[in-house]
């Protein structure tokens, strides 16, 4: 790009000139500039020009759940910093090390006691599959087993075995190899799905060619079968606890693997510290990133129970920044801010009534085709015929989203549909004003 002088001394043009900028057209960010933050508090974010945005969808990527500017969290981690930031990893530990691994055991579901840290959620995913592969052949179940089964429409991350698992064409879509023996089944779609099946058909549906699958691939080289508990595919996808139950019970019956990726759901997201509570299962291995840190330190872990890491001789996978002790402490004030504050119970009831406003407000606007959504964080699914559930017009959605961005207030496009994802200290005056500034921009845009 050729760029003026005057642009030569801007932030974004040195940006432009300096930086590669993921999952967008390089030639828009070129045309309209990247987005530049200055500062933030609570949930308010300044941008380069000086305006303030409400932030209701936790800095895009859902991560930053406790919101800007959190002093008790920076300071866990300065404290921490200066007296040991980083010892090495392999056998070496740290005490916020260990305080978070036996955090993170009394807060997980079932027998989840063991924990492998790594540096975020696509790391997490990887572990997780080395984890479920050196399991069947260091338990001897099933020394041949290499494949995994993933879902349509997945978000796993972006690294290579990751990305196989993924099915979202923006990182997806690419040609690099695919990891070998990953075949993807039908996800549980809420609105939509492909077979025009009633919702609860469908979840049951899903659940059961699970079965098929494992038995098509040979169930003897099946190590495990991965999925997100709620999905982002085109806005917070909540299947029901029957889906879910269904899901570990053929896990279990062929010894495979449950792997639950709560990258996205984890500390809160959907009113639960994790969002495989509201199923009532226990996963064989848990994946979680994002707001473990609330955004302050980037890190993730893996979870998986005593009888599973003690089968693995020799765990045959290591991270540079494995338990990092500056990002662990952050961690480690994460979860004592979101236990002091109950947090986590307020997000549940905040979702209540969230959504009951979404849907007094907007259900009868003539391109809104579903509200849904639990804790902090809900979608509106647009249509371009609510008989029909026919697809919005594709500009739409994204449209609904800026407009609302000018009004001040952050949310989220996701496929067909917009997400408002907040960070837990959101306000029930943050949630109304977000209400308001959805239907200002329906009505203007759709
Ligand atoms: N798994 C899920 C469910 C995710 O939502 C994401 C990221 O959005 C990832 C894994 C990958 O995490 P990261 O971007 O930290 O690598």
């Amino acid at each position: 790009i050729m760029l003026t002088p005057v642009l030569k001394n801007d932030l974004a043009a040195q940006a432009i000139d300096h930086c590669i900028f993921p999952i967008i057209d390089a030639a828009e960010v070129k045309r309209d500039g990247p987005a530049i933050v200055a500062s933030g508090t609570g949930l308010t974010i300044i941008d380069g020009a000086g305006k303030p945005h409400l932030d209701m969808i936790s800095a895009y990527t859902r991560a930053n759940s406790l919101g800007y500017g959190n002093q008790e969290i920076a300071r866990a981690m300065y404290d921490q910093m200066v007296k040991m930031h980083y010892a090495g990893t392999v056998s070496i530990v740290t005490e916020p090390m260990v305080q978070l691994a036996r955090s993170l055991a009394e807060l997980t579901p079932g027998k989840l006691s063991r924990a492998f840290f790594v540096s975020g959620g696509s790391e997490a995913v990887e572990s997780a599959v080395k984890i479920a592969k050196q399991y069947q052949v260091g338990s001897g179940k099933k020394p041949h087993a290499y494949k995994i089964i993933s879902r349509w429409n997945a978000y796993h991350g972006a690294t290579a075995g990751a990305m196989a698992l993924t099915n979202h064409l923006s990182v997806a879509n690419t040609p690099d190899p695919a990891m070998p023996g990953v075949s993807k089944i039908p996800n549980p779609s809420c609105y939509r799905n492909p077979f025009g099946m009633a919702e609860d058909e469908y979840f049951e549906f899903c659940a059961n060619y699970l079965e098929q699958q494992i038995l098509h691939e040979g169930p003897e080289l099946v190590a495990a079968f991965i999925g997100e508990p709620v999905m982002q595919a085109n806005g917070t996808q909540i299947p029901s606890k029957a889906y879910w139950q269904r899901v570990r019970e053929i896990c279990s019956k062929y010894g495979v693997m449950l792997i639950i990726d709560e990258v996205i759901c984890c500390f809160g997201r959907t009113g639960a510290w994790f969002a495989t509570e509201h199923f009532g299962i226990e996963p064989d291995i848990m994946t979680m990133a994002k707001a473990l840190t609330a955004g302050y330190a980037p890190m993730g872990a893996v979870m998986t129970t005593e009888a599973i890491a003690d089968a693995i001789p020799h765990f045959r996978h290591v991270h540079t920044f494995s338990g990092h002790a500056g990002c662990a402490a952050a961690a480690n004030a994460v979860i004592a801010i979101k236990k002091r504050e109950g947090l986590i119970d307020k997000a549940y009831d905040n979702g209540v009534y969230f959504l009951a406003a979404l849907k007094d407000k907007l259900t009868d606007l003539p391109s809104v085709g579903d509200i849904r959504g639990i804790g902090h964080w809900h979608a509106v699914d647009f249509t371009s015929n609510k008989k029909t559930k026919a697809l919005p017009e594709p500009r739409m959605v994204k449209a609904i989203a800026d407009k609302m961005k000018s009004l001040g207030v952050l949310v989220g496009a996701a496929g067909t549909a917009i997400e408002v994802a907040p960070g837990l200290i959101a306000t029930r005056e943050d949630f109304d004003r977000t209400v308001d500034a959805f239907k200002e921009a329906i009505v203007a845009i759709a």
